[in-house]
Protein backbone atom coordinates (compact mmCIF):
# COMPACT_ATOMS: atom_id res chain seq x y z
CA UNK A 1 0.00 0.00 0.00
CA UNK A 2 0.61 3.67 -0.47
CA UNK A 3 0.75 5.46 3.34
CA UNK A 4 1.78 9.00 4.24
CA UNK A 5 2.60 10.08 7.46
CA UNK A 6 1.80 13.61 8.16
CA UNK A 7 4.20 14.86 10.65
CA UNK A 8 6.13 18.50 10.96
CA UNK A 9 9.54 16.29 11.69
CA UNK A 10 10.92 13.19 10.26
CA UNK A 11 13.48 13.18 12.97
CA UNK A 12 11.10 12.57 15.54
CA UNK A 13 11.17 8.81 17.06
CA UNK A 14 7.30 8.31 16.34
CA UNK A 15 7.36 9.33 12.81
CA UNK A 16 10.90 7.22 11.88
CA UNK A 17 9.73 4.35 13.73
CA UNK A 18 6.27 4.50 11.99
CA UNK A 19 8.34 4.58 8.31
CA UNK A 20 10.83 1.82 9.22
CA UNK A 21 7.86 -0.49 10.35
CA UNK A 22 5.68 0.56 7.53
CA UNK A 23 8.82 -0.38 5.05
CA UNK A 24 9.30 -3.43 6.71
CA UNK A 25 6.38 -4.72 6.11
CA UNK A 26 6.65 -4.31 2.14
CA UNK A 27 4.51 -0.80 1.92
CA UNK A 28 5.38 2.87 0.15
CA UNK A 29 6.08 5.27 3.62
CA UNK A 30 6.30 8.84 2.18
CA UNK A 31 6.72 11.36 5.24
CA UNK A 32 4.78 14.62 4.36
CA UNK A 33 5.15 18.20 6.08
CA UNK A 34 1.47 18.85 7.16
CA UNK A 35 2.00 22.40 7.04
CA UNK A 36 3.35 22.45 3.95
CA UNK A 37 0.41 21.01 2.21
CA UNK A 38 -2.13 23.04 0.35
CA UNK A 39 -5.01 22.68 -1.37
CA UNK A 40 -7.96 24.22 -3.65
CA UNK A 41 -10.56 23.35 -1.28
CA UNK A 42 -13.57 24.34 -3.47
CA UNK A 43 -12.53 21.54 -6.12
CA UNK A 44 -14.86 18.96 -7.12
CA UNK A 45 -12.16 16.48 -7.50
CA UNK A 46 -10.05 17.40 -4.16
CA UNK A 47 -6.60 17.03 -4.32
CA UNK A 48 -3.78 18.24 -2.29
CA UNK A 49 -0.60 19.89 -3.56
CA UNK A 50 2.89 20.02 -1.82
CA UNK A 51 6.01 21.72 -2.96
CA UNK A 52 4.16 22.35 -6.34
CA UNK A 53 2.98 19.19 -7.42
CA UNK A 54 -0.37 16.94 -6.51
CA UNK A 55 0.53 14.29 -3.93
CA UNK A 56 -1.02 10.86 -5.46
CA UNK A 57 -3.87 8.84 -4.34
CA UNK A 58 -2.66 7.62 -0.76
CA UNK A 59 -4.64 4.62 0.48
CA UNK A 60 -4.07 5.48 3.78
CA UNK A 61 -2.78 8.45 6.11
CA UNK A 62 -1.34 8.35 9.48
CA UNK A 63 -2.05 12.14 11.12
CA UNK A 64 0.38 12.87 13.60
CA UNK A 65 -0.94 16.00 14.14
CA UNK A 66 1.03 18.58 17.23
CA UNK A 67 -1.57 19.95 19.06
CA UNK A 68 -0.47 23.39 18.17
CA UNK A 69 -1.42 23.28 15.10
CA UNK A 70 -4.59 21.11 15.38
CA UNK A 71 -6.52 23.73 13.15
CA UNK A 72 -4.51 23.79 10.35
CA UNK A 73 -3.62 20.24 10.47
CA UNK A 74 -7.15 18.78 10.94
CA UNK A 75 -8.08 20.43 7.51
CA UNK A 76 -5.81 18.54 5.82
CA UNK A 77 -6.97 15.27 7.12
CA UNK A 78 -10.50 15.99 6.11
CA UNK A 79 -9.10 17.01 2.36
CA UNK A 80 -7.55 13.34 2.56
CA UNK A 81 -10.72 11.91 3.42
CA UNK A 82 -12.74 13.70 0.88
CA UNK A 83 -10.78 12.20 -1.27
CA UNK A 84 -11.48 8.90 -0.29
CA UNK A 85 -8.29 8.21 1.49
CA UNK A 86 -8.57 6.13 4.79
CA UNK A 87 -6.97 8.04 7.93
CA UNK A 88 -6.56 6.01 11.18
CA UNK A 89 -8.30 8.54 13.00
CA UNK A 90 -10.72 11.13 11.37
CA UNK A 91 -10.36 14.84 11.25
CA UNK A 92 -13.74 15.34 13.78
CA UNK A 93 -12.06 12.46 16.08
CA UNK A 94 -8.74 14.20 16.24
CA UNK A 95 -10.52 17.92 16.92
CA UNK A 96 -12.53 16.21 19.32
CA UNK A 97 -9.63 14.50 21.68
CA UNK A 98 -8.03 18.42 21.47
CA UNK A 99 -10.89 20.23 23.22
CA UNK A 100 -10.69 18.50 26.90
CA UNK A 101 -14.13 19.41 28.20
CA UNK A 102 -15.86 18.22 24.29
CA UNK A 103 -13.63 14.92 25.64
CA UNK A 104 -15.26 15.13 28.89
CA UNK A 105 -18.78 15.69 27.68
CA UNK A 106 -18.98 13.11 25.40
CA UNK A 107 -16.73 10.11 27.70
CA UNK A 108 -19.85 11.10 30.62
CA UNK A 109 -22.73 10.49 28.03
CA UNK A 110 -21.02 7.47 27.69
CA UNK A 111 -20.95 6.49 31.55
CA UNK A 112 -17.33 5.66 31.30
CA UNK A 113 -15.00 6.42 34.84
CA UNK A 114 -13.99 9.88 35.26
CA UNK A 115 -13.04 12.33 38.17
CA UNK A 116 -15.60 14.90 38.94
CA UNK A 117 -14.70 17.57 37.67
CA UNK A 118 -16.61 21.46 37.00
CA UNK A 119 -15.71 23.74 34.11
CA UNK A 120 -16.28 27.47 34.81
CA UNK A 121 -14.87 30.62 33.48
CA UNK A 122 -16.31 33.24 35.83
CA UNK A 123 -17.80 31.77 38.71
CA UNK A 124 -19.48 34.32 41.29
CA UNK A 125 -19.68 31.43 43.85
CA UNK A 126 -16.11 29.47 44.11
CA UNK A 127 -16.93 28.02 46.69
CA UNK A 128 -20.09 26.29 45.57
CA UNK A 129 -17.96 25.12 42.16
CA UNK A 130 -15.24 23.43 44.68
CA UNK A 131 -18.09 21.90 46.83
CA UNK A 132 -19.80 20.16 43.29
CA UNK A 133 -16.95 18.11 43.03
CA UNK A 134 -16.61 17.25 46.74
CA UNK A 135 -14.54 20.55 47.82
CA UNK A 136 -10.38 21.42 48.44
CA UNK A 137 -8.13 18.82 47.55
CA UNK A 138 -8.42 20.13 43.84
CA UNK A 139 -6.76 20.03 40.56
CA UNK A 140 -7.47 23.25 38.65
CA UNK A 141 -6.93 22.83 34.73
CA UNK A 142 -6.44 25.20 32.02
CA UNK A 143 -8.39 24.22 29.12
CA UNK A 144 -5.66 24.69 26.97
CA UNK A 145 -2.43 23.40 28.65
CA UNK A 146 -0.57 20.21 27.31
CA UNK A 147 2.28 18.41 29.07
CA UNK A 148 1.19 18.84 32.49
CA UNK A 149 1.70 22.54 32.18
CA UNK A 150 -1.15 24.79 33.68
CA UNK A 151 -2.13 21.87 35.98
CA UNK A 152 -2.53 23.05 39.65
CA UNK A 153 -3.25 20.90 42.72
CA UNK A 154 -5.15 23.06 45.06
CA UNK A 155 -4.37 21.01 48.91
CA UNK A 156 -6.91 23.67 50.28
CA UNK A 157 -9.91 25.72 49.58
CA UNK A 158 -8.05 29.14 50.73
CA UNK A 159 -5.59 27.98 47.55
CA UNK A 160 -8.05 26.93 45.31
CA UNK A 161 -9.99 30.19 45.62
CA UNK A 162 -6.84 32.07 45.15
CA UNK A 163 -5.65 30.17 41.99
CA UNK A 164 -9.03 30.43 40.61
CA UNK A 165 -9.18 34.01 41.26
CA UNK A 166 -6.13 34.27 39.43
CA UNK A 167 -7.23 32.45 36.66
CA UNK A 168 -10.43 34.20 36.12
CA UNK A 169 -8.02 36.98 36.31
CA UNK A 170 -6.16 36.02 33.19
CA UNK A 171 -9.73 35.24 31.53
CA UNK A 172 -9.11 31.41 30.91
CA UNK A 173 -11.35 28.68 30.77
CA UNK A 174 -10.66 26.28 33.87
CA UNK A 175 -11.14 23.07 34.88
CA UNK A 176 -11.82 22.28 38.69
CA UNK A 177 -11.46 18.63 39.82
CA UNK A 178 -11.23 16.09 42.59
CA UNK A 179 -8.06 15.21 43.40
CA UNK A 180 -7.63 10.95 42.76
CA UNK A 181 -4.61 11.36 45.65
CA UNK A 182 -4.43 7.59 45.81
CA UNK A 183 -3.26 7.17 42.27
CA UNK A 184 0.04 7.96 44.48
CA UNK A 185 1.41 10.68 41.25
CA UNK A 186 1.15 7.65 38.81
CA UNK A 187 -1.09 6.76 35.77
CA UNK A 188 -1.26 4.25 32.80
CA UNK A 189 -1.17 5.35 29.61
CA UNK A 190 -2.77 2.55 27.72
CA UNK A 191 -2.07 2.58 23.64
CA UNK A 192 -5.42 1.69 22.22
CA UNK A 193 -5.59 0.08 18.51
CA UNK A 194 -8.61 -0.76 17.17
CA UNK A 195 -10.85 -2.28 20.00
CA UNK A 196 -7.63 -3.76 21.92
CA UNK A 197 -5.42 -2.49 24.48
CA UNK A 198 -1.58 -3.29 23.09
CA UNK A 199 0.54 -1.93 25.60
CA UNK A 200 0.07 -0.46 28.73
CA UNK A 201 2.83 1.11 30.65
CA UNK A 202 2.94 2.96 34.45
CA UNK A 203 4.27 6.57 34.81
CA UNK A 204 5.22 7.30 38.26
CA UNK A 205 5.91 11.24 39.03
CA UNK A 206 9.15 12.16 40.13
CA UNK A 207 9.64 12.57 43.75
CA UNK A 208 7.47 15.74 45.34
CA UNK A 209 5.27 15.61 42.18
CA UNK A 210 1.73 14.78 41.41
CA UNK A 211 2.05 15.08 37.52
CA UNK A 212 3.21 11.92 35.76
CA UNK A 213 4.08 13.63 32.84
CA UNK A 214 7.32 12.03 31.40
CA UNK A 215 7.95 15.93 30.28
CA UNK A 216 7.52 16.54 34.06
CA UNK A 217 10.53 14.33 34.65
CA UNK A 218 8.08 11.46 35.55
CA UNK A 219 9.62 7.83 34.73
CA UNK A 220 8.03 4.69 33.16
CA UNK A 221 7.57 1.39 33.60
CA UNK A 222 5.33 -1.75 32.40
CA UNK A 223 2.00 -2.75 34.28
CA UNK A 224 -0.47 -5.59 33.86
CA UNK A 225 -4.04 -4.02 33.56
CA UNK A 226 -7.15 -5.18 35.30
CA UNK A 227 -10.06 -6.24 32.80
CA UNK A 228 -12.05 -3.26 34.00
CA UNK A 229 -9.25 -0.87 32.37
CA UNK A 230 -8.58 -2.66 29.76
CA UNK A 231 -12.11 -2.38 29.04
CA UNK A 232 -12.60 1.75 30.09
CA UNK A 233 -9.73 2.17 27.59
CA UNK A 234 -11.20 1.18 25.05
CA UNK A 235 -14.18 2.18 25.53
CA UNK A 236 -13.12 5.26 25.80
CA UNK A 237 -11.53 5.23 22.53
CA UNK A 238 -14.33 4.22 20.95
CA UNK A 239 -16.24 7.27 22.67
CA UNK A 240 -13.74 9.45 20.94
CA UNK A 241 -13.94 7.53 17.87
CA UNK A 242 -10.48 6.96 17.69
CA UNK A 243 -8.88 4.21 16.33
CA UNK A 244 -5.41 4.64 17.33
CA UNK A 245 -4.95 6.43 20.61
CA UNK A 246 -3.56 6.91 24.02
CA UNK A 247 -6.01 6.14 27.14
CA UNK A 248 -4.65 8.16 30.26
CA UNK A 249 -6.30 6.42 33.57
CA UNK A 250 -5.90 6.88 37.27
CA UNK A 251 -6.47 4.30 39.67
CA UNK A 252 -9.00 5.80 41.90
CA UNK A 253 -10.99 4.36 45.08
CA UNK A 254 -13.72 3.80 42.55
CA UNK A 255 -12.10 2.30 39.88
CA UNK A 256 -10.07 3.49 37.14
CA UNK A 257 -11.46 7.26 35.92
CA UNK A 258 -9.87 8.50 32.32
CA UNK A 259 -7.97 12.16 32.69
CA UNK A 260 -7.43 12.17 28.90
CA UNK A 261 -7.19 10.76 25.60
CA UNK A 262 -4.64 11.25 23.01
CA UNK A 263 -4.73 10.87 19.22
CA UNK A 264 -1.08 11.13 18.33
CA UNK A 265 0.53 9.09 21.28
CA UNK A 266 3.77 9.17 21.34
CA UNK A 267 5.90 5.84 20.63
CA UNK A 268 8.91 6.02 21.97
CA UNK A 269 8.17 5.47 25.78
CA UNK A 270 5.65 3.18 25.24
CA UNK A 271 7.90 1.08 22.84
CA UNK A 272 10.91 1.47 25.48
CA UNK A 273 8.97 0.55 28.32
CA UNK A 274 7.03 -2.43 26.87
CA UNK A 275 9.33 -3.93 24.31
CA UNK A 276 6.29 -3.82 21.94
CA UNK A 277 6.06 -2.74 18.58
CA UNK A 278 3.54 -0.71 18.30
CA UNK A 279 4.31 1.04 15.15
CA UNK A 280 3.70 -2.41 13.11
CA UNK A 281 0.71 -3.03 14.97
CA UNK A 282 -0.20 0.12 13.72
CA UNK A 283 0.28 -0.70 9.94
CA UNK A 284 -1.03 -4.13 10.89
CA UNK A 285 -4.67 -2.63 11.49
CA UNK A 286 -3.90 -0.17 8.60
CA UNK A 287 -3.55 -3.47 6.38
CA UNK A 288 -7.14 -4.79 7.92
CA UNK A 289 -8.86 -1.11 7.66
CA UNK A 290 -7.95 0.78 5.06
CA UNK A 291 -10.02 -0.08 1.80
CA UNK A 292 -10.33 2.37 -1.13
CA UNK A 293 -12.99 5.53 -0.02
CA UNK A 294 -13.70 3.29 3.53
CA UNK A 295 -13.89 6.96 5.87
CA UNK A 296 -17.27 7.43 6.50
CA UNK A 297 -16.93 11.13 7.92
CA UNK A 298 -15.69 12.37 4.47
CA UNK A 299 -14.92 15.44 6.04
CA UNK A 300 -18.56 15.70 7.88
P1 LIG B 1 -1.87 17.32 30.46
O1 LIG B 1 -2.93 17.13 29.43
O2 LIG B 1 -1.25 18.65 30.42
O3 LIG B 1 -0.91 16.18 30.52
P2 LIG B 1 -3.35 16.16 32.62
O4 LIG B 1 -4.73 16.60 32.89
O5 LIG B 1 -3.15 14.84 31.95
O6 LIG B 1 -2.63 17.33 31.84
O7 LIG B 1 -2.55 16.16 33.98
C1 LIG B 1 -1.16 15.89 34.07
C2 LIG B 1 -0.88 14.86 35.15
O8 LIG B 1 -1.29 15.35 36.45
C3 LIG B 1 -1.66 13.56 34.97
O9 LIG B 1 -0.98 12.66 34.11
C4 LIG B 1 -1.74 13.04 36.39
O10 LIG B 1 -0.56 12.35 36.76
C5 LIG B 1 -1.84 14.31 37.23
N1 LIG B 1 -3.26 14.63 37.48
C6 LIG B 1 -4.07 15.34 36.68
N2 LIG B 1 -5.32 15.43 37.18
C7 LIG B 1 -5.30 14.76 38.35
C8 LIG B 1 -6.31 14.49 39.34
N3 LIG B 1 -7.56 14.96 39.22
N4 LIG B 1 -5.94 13.76 40.43
C9 LIG B 1 -4.67 13.29 40.53
N5 LIG B 1 -3.70 13.52 39.65
C10 LIG B 1 -3.99 14.24 38.56
N1 LIG C 1 -20.11 15.26 14.14
C1 LIG C 1 -20.00 15.93 15.40
C2 LIG C 1 -18.68 16.65 15.41
O1 LIG C 1 -18.51 17.67 14.85
C3 LIG C 1 -20.05 14.95 16.53
C4 LIG C 1 -20.01 15.60 17.87
C5 LIG C 1 -19.12 14.82 18.75
O2 LIG C 1 -19.44 13.64 19.01
O3 LIG C 1 -18.09 15.37 19.16
O4 LIG C 1 -17.70 16.21 15.94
Amino acid sequence: MRIAILSRNEKLYSTRRLKEAGEALGHTVDIIDTLHCYMDITSSRPAVRYYGEALPKYDAIIPRIGASVTFYGTAVVRQFEMMGTFSINESVAISRSRDKLRSLQLLSRKGIGLPRTGFARYPDKIDDLLKNVGGAPVVIKLLEGTQGIGVVLAETRKAAESIIEAFMGLKANILVQEYIKEAGGADIRCLVIGDKVVAAMKRQAAPGEFRSNLHRGGSAELIKLTPTERKTAVQAARAMGLNVCGVDILRANSGPVVMEVNSSPGLEGIETATGKDVAKLIFEFIEKSAKPNSTRTKGK
